[in-house]
């Protein structure tokens, strides 16, 4: 599950991790009552107004705006929030904002020069280890830094019984370059950062920049953080922070539903049980010369209703010019599967106009066909072969 930047940065602060401090906003008039609220918390004399989407970019693509005064934090809040925010992460017509964070400024000038950094919490799937990721290079593209200079790209891989040594939570502050207070700071932030992420079960914190202040303390000044789904069970109040405005409407519905969908950019619509064979049809749709719309395992005990609501949620998918159904009954009974496209038919009426590639082979695929066929004005094409299947699909895209 993704969180938007300021319930990342409450999570980090929950586990000791400094964070550019903030009050989120959703209207102009909060916005100014949020900056002056923190100015006497913190003491801030310019805030930063920032649009809360789950993307990045944000800065580049207007979304992060310094203010100097009350006045500006209202007119820059006044622009940001109901904005259409296009950043290269964003899909190409943009996200809306709904809300913005009134940020403390914290690259006021001291003593020393301010000095961004990048780091980064995540698996490394090829070894089984957590990482921490981290660069000198802060604040910029990190996917460019690590195509023209990944030498300035460091990495430590930490052992997970062990956990973070203290001499590693060193070596990150030594290759960043600090000494004096400014170490120690970042190794007390290295350390808080990697005991929150087991603790919050997340699968990424990517925090870019984390600043050095002019003060040499080391903050986190943005917060990408995602939690694993599967803890979520063990976190009530994280699964409390889900916005689902930032969220796919038909993958929303389709949860709900208990359905595994995932939306996806191609014509092929595809009703499937089980993930591995769901898989293996969107190879067979690639291969057929289409391309999937969607991911979509209904589960092992897909009975009439549960495919059903599957077809709706994949018509609701504009793009989809045909859809191929590939059940292996095993535990799931195909006539039940048949019963649910003829269902379909019948209560969804003239809502169905795509054609339906039917396989349903394995248990009760006999009486799965004897009803197909047994029933009027169903737009079926039935398949026994898995490669047959495919070549009806190619059939039905190239009319
Ligand atoms: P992103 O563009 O979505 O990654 O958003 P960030 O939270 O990283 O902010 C973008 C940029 O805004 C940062 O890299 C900083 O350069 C700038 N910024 C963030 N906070 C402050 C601040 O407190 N003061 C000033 N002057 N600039 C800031
Ligand atoms: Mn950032």
């Amino acid at each position: 599950m993704n969180l938007h930047e300021f319930q990342g940065k409450e999570i980090l602060s929950s586990f000791g991790v400094r964070t550019q401090r903030g009050i989120v906003a959703d209207s102009a008039e909060k916005a100014v009552e949020a900056a002056k609220l923190l100015s006497e918390q913190t003491g801030t004399k310019f805030w930063v107004v920032k649009a809360q989407i789950h993307a990045g970019g944000r800065g580049k693509g207007g979304g992060v705006k310094l203010a100097k005064s009350l006045e500006e934090v209202k007119e820059k809040a006044s622009n940001i929030i109901g904005m259409m925010l296009i950043t290269p992460q964003t899909p190409p017509q943009g996200k809306k904002v709904n809300q913005v964070l009134i940020a403390e400024d914290v690259y006021y000038p001291g003593a020393s020069e301010t000095s961004e950094f990048y780091m980064s919490v995540l698996l490394n799937r090829a070894t089984g280890k957590n990482m921490i990721m981290y660069s000198t290079e802060g604040g910029m593209d990190i996917e460019s830094v690590a195509a023209h200079t990944p030498h300035l790209i460091f990495t430590e891989e930490i052992d997970s019984m062990l956990g973070l040594m203290p001499f590693q939570a060193r070596k990150v502050a030594f290759n960043l370059g600090l000494s004096g207070n400014a170490f120690k700071e970042m190794v007390k932030f290295v350390t808080a950062l990697y005991t929150a992420y087991i603790k919050a079960d997340a699968s990424l914190f990517e925090i870019n920049p984390v600043l050095k202040t002019s003060d040499d303390m080391i903050l986190a000044v943005d917060a990408k953080v995602v939690i694993d789904d599967n803890a979520l069970f063990r976190h009530p109040d994280y699964l409390a922070m889900r916005d689902i405005r930032e969220e796919n409407p038909i993958e929303v519905e389709a949860k709900a539903a208990g359905l595994n969908y995932v939306n996806l950019d191609g014509n092929v619509g595809c009703m499937v049980n089980g993930a591995g064979l769901a898989m293996s049809t969107m190879d067979l749709i690639k291969q057929a010369g289409g391309e999937p719309a969607n991911f979509l395992d209904v589960g092992g005990t897909a009975d009439a209703e549960r495919v059903e609501k599957a077809f709706r949620i994949i018509l609701k998918d504009e793009k989809v010019e045909c859809i191929l159904v590939n059940i292996f009954g095993g535990i799931v009974r195909c006539d039940r599967v048949a019963q649910g496209v003829v269902d379909a038919y019948k209560n969804m009426g003239d809502a169905i106009k795509v054609p339906i590639i039917l396989r349903l082979e394995g248990t009760n695929s006999k009486e799965a066909k004897e009803l197909i066929e047994q029933t009027q004005g169903l737009n079926v094409i039935p398949a026994t072969e898995f490669q047959e299947a495919a070549d009806k699909v190619q059939q039905v895209l190239k009319k």
